[in-house]
């Protein structure tokens, strides 16, 4: 019996909210809340006929630390789960060591404006010292270890699939797999069809910062000494052939988790992130960044501050509309390298989700489910104190164990293959 304040109620929020109403002897009350309250009225209008959850709705701009506390003192949550965007996630934070609850989101911390010259002193600093150059990295919300220690409080990040779920996977192998990981390669495939030719499968503004950023993955030298290398976005390319969707080019990407396995998983090598893209949507991307509608810098039209981005964003279908239309499936993850008992061995262990089962079942598609799904999973783990370890961290730090029992009751099961096809 617990009551979570959800704040966001996006693609990837309504699914999480969704499962969280099967789930009533865990989340017996929730409150929806964000900037418009009315979405989150209409999604709890929806549910309560068919819920024993106690849903509740408000308005908030959670930009603003005091405003989410405001709302939490009213609300008095056991839990803030921040399914919005991870430009709220230091603000929701704050204010989770302010009013002393626990926190948790789906995505780490990356700035709005990224022109902004305190940010922006941190992050030069940050790519010569570290070298690699994506817009998000860990630092941030890491530097709230103690604060959140000290309060006795968890704050649980990146709990979705990937990150969240990937690392579930890379804490199993460990656990029940290997003696120790010297590689890992997480793949993430999405073979959907939405038939449009170009859309994006979850916020447009975060997917393609995410997308056009330099690739980057980890590596260790001869002597032993691990570092990360960095190269142009989407230049690395291999072909995959994945079970259930088939055969599909693949790109290495930076991805967030990369950075904290490469501190959790002991004597762990190297650490790639792949995505697969169809050319079109290549394509597009390309020619979206070479005329300047990637960037997030206002420019003045017709007397008007734009972000260009954001109109873009306007324009592109919501990825919550894309539900209906969109056909195949996704195969997100992990292949290992490493030693069990003095001897090598391989290991894949994955998730095969089917966009319209998932339609048919929350009215989304997998993107949105398999985020949805782990989100509202690891937010039980931590209400129900399984995952209870004060301090900031991240999801291979927990017991992979009942996480991964809730994935499989919730909707999302795993595979393994103990003889996989590897990535050169
Ligand atoms: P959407 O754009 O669909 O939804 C974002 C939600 O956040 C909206 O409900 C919006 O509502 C709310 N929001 C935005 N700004 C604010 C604010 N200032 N205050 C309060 N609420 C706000 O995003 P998605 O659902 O696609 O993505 C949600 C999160 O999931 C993102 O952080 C994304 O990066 C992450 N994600 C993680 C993945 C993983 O595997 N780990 C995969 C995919 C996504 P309103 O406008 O009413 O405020």
């Amino acid at each position: 019996m617990a009551r979570a304040l959800i704040i966001g109620c996006g693609a990837v929020a309504t699914v999480a909210i969704k499962k969280c109403c099967t789930c009533s002897e865990v989340f017996s009350e929730i409150c929806i809340a964000s900037r418009h309250r009315e979405n989150c009225e209409k999604l709890a209008q929806e549910l309560r006929p068919n819920t024993k959850t106690v849903i509740t709705t408000a308005a908030v701009d959670a930009d603003k630390a005091e405003n989410v506390v405001k709302l939490i003192k009213e609300y008095k949550p056991d839990l803030v789960m921040n399914i919005a965007l991870p430009y709220q996630d230091l603000a929701i934070m704050d204010a989770c060591l302010e009013c002393g609850v626990n926190y948790m989101d789906t995505a780490n911390y990356e700035p709005e404006n990224i022109d902004d010259p305190e940010w922006r002193k941190v992050y030069d600093k940050r790519c010569k010292e570290q070298g690699f150059s994506a817009y998000f990295d860990y630092s941030w919300q890491w530097a709230y270890k103690e604060k959140f220690e000290k309060a006795g409080l968890t704050a649980l990040l990146g709990s979705g699939f990937d990150p969240g779920v990937s690392q579930a996977y890379c804490a199993y192998a460990l656990k029940h797999q290997f003696d120790t990981i010297e590689e890992i390669d997480i793949l993430d495939c999405n073979g959907g069809d939405h038939g449009y030719k170009f859309a994006t499968n979850f916020n447009p503004e975060i997917n393609l910062r995410e997308v056009s950023a330099p690739g980057s993955y980890w590596d260790t030298d001869e002597n032993g000494k691990g570092h990360w290398v960095e190269i142009p976005a989407m230049s690395i390319k291999r072909v995959y052939n994945f079970d259930q969707v088939g055969q599909k080019d693949m790109y290495l990407l930076h991805h967030e988790e990369i950075e904290s396995l490469a501190q959790n998983i002991p004597g762990v090598k190297r650490i790639r992130f792949f995505m697969t893209f169809g050319q079109s949507y290549l394509d597009h991307m390309r020619c979206l960044e070479d005329v300047g509608m990637l960037s997030t810098q206002p420019i003045k039209f017709q007397g008007q501050d734009i972000v260009p981005i954001q109109f873009l964003k306007a324009l592109l279908p919501d990825p919550a509309s894309l539900g209906p239309r969109t056909v195949g499936k996704t195969n997100i993850g992990c292949i290992f390298k490493g030693k069990k008992d003095g001897k090598d061995k391989t290991y894949y262990l994955y998730n095969v989700c089917d966009h319209q089962e998932c339609y048919k079942e929350l009215g989304s598609q997998a993107i949105a489910y398999t985020t949805g799904v782990p989100a509202m999973c690891g937010a039980m783990m931590v209400l129900t104190g399984k995952w209870n370890k004060p301090g900031v961290h991240t999801v291979e730090e927990f017991d992979p164990d009942p996480f991964m029992e809730a994935l499989t009751k919730y909707g999302l099961p795993w595979q393994e293959n103990f003889n996989p096809v590897l990535v050169d």
